[in-house]
């Protein structure tokens, strides 16, 4: 059995659901009833693969929203992840995804260190952040993303914005040596990171992101923000491709304008329909089919039987590893959302 732990993207979001699912009593309350409702299984998946293959998984919503980010609610924010993950354990499944900014915060509060939750001792072999199919997935939107729009990424400018994540990290490997790639702009705030990442690919130009964004053909937004920036349409070139991978999405605003072409980053669609309630909630395009890269590596692990984190700690994604879940995901039946997803 597979798991995926999610949550929705701010207070507002939350509070439509539930009243979206009957829960009106649930939808007038603020971020404090939040803060301290329990981890909960929502939904129960089944999965075919194309090799005939079916699984079935369990999607923990961790309660969890990134309004708790701000500093006095910190704590509430790691209790619900910690919480989450011990439900899931402790409802018998091997294998299971952190989404979103599930594990973004296990990786900056340390809650590794924190293995005792209550009586459970949590087994970190099962789970995976599931960052490494997910830096696959946008790597491949950017080379079939370019091919569709007739850009030659050989001359190409390619600006990541957050590279030095574990997942634009992921990203740029890819981009320096499986990709021919004209120029790599490297977009974070802290510099250290960016020189050492810098040093280890030998190339890439460390850069501000309004510098950035007039420069870029292709534009990888894979920053960990609690909120979007907005981003004004007469800063970007045309044509321009903007691949947003941010889970809440890092770009504010929805930008329509010609020669400016938007995908949703870091999503697969898979060949076959998936039984689930949960990605109508999330507003995918086409709930039965479309999901994000983080919750498919945990599928193709089931399917493998790959009971291993797969994807875990931070910056350690391997080009060689990235090839490898992205074999398996061709294998069973998934692949990087496109055609559909990029509008003018
Ligand atoms: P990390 O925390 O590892 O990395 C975040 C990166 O963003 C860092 O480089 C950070 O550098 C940068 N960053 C943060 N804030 C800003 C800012 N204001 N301006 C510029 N850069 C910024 O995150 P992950 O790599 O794990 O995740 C990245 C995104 O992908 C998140 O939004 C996450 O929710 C989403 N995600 C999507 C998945 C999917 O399946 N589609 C799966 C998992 C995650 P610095 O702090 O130095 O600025």
């Amino acid at each position: 059995m597979f798991g995926l732990i999610g949550h929705l993207t701010s207070l507002e979001h939350a509070q439509s659901v539930a009243r979206d699912l009957g829960y009106p009593e649930y939808a007038a309350q603020g971020l404090d009833f939040w803060c301290s409702a329990p981890p909960q299984i929502v939904d129960t998946i089944k999965v075919s693969s194309i090799t005939g293959q079916k699984i079935e998984g369990q999607y923990v919503e961790s309660c969890f929203l990134p309004e708790m980010l701000e500093s006095r609610r910190i704590k509430a924010a790691t209790r619900k992840i910690m919480n989450a993950m011990a439900h899931a354990q402790k409802n018998g499944i091997n294998i299971t995804a952190l989404g979103g900014f599930s594990s973004i915060v296990f990786e900056k509060f340390n809650l590794q260190k924190f293995q005792q939750i209550r009586d459970i001792t949590l087994e970190f072999k099962r789970f995976t952040t599931g960052n490494t199919h997910t830096a696959y997935i946008l790597s491949k939107q950017v080379e079939q993303g370019a091919k569709k729009l007739g850009i030659d990424l050989s001359k190409a400018t390619v600006a990541v914005c957050g590279a030095t994540g574990d997942i634009g990290s992921g990203v740029c490997r890819w981009l320096n040596t499986k990709t021919d790639v004209g120029e790599l702009l490297l977009v974070a705030r802290e510099q250290e990171r960016l020189k050492s990442l810098q040093a280890e690919l030998g190339r890439g130009k460390i850069i501000e992101l309004a510098t950035a964004l007039p420069l870029a053909d292709i534009v990888v937004w894979v920053a960990s923000m609690p909120k979007g920036v907005e981003i004004s349409p007469d800063a970007l070139r045309k044509p321009c491709l903007l691949i947003d991978g941010g889970y809440p999405k890092n770009m504010a605003t929805k930008i329509q304008q010609s020669g400016i072409y938007v995908l949703n980053g870091g999503i697969v669609e898979h060949s076959l329909d998936i039984d689930w309630k949960i990605m109508k909630i999330v507003n995918m395009d086409v709930p039965g089919r479309q999901l994000f890269a983080c919750f498919a590596e945990s599928m193709l692990l089931e399917f493998e039987k790959l009971y291993t984190n797969f994807s875990w700690g931070r910056n350690l994604i391997t080009v060689e590893k990235m090839d490898l879940i992205g074999k398996l995901s061709l294998k069973h039946g998934f692949k990087p959302l496109m055609l559909s997803g990029i509008h003018s």
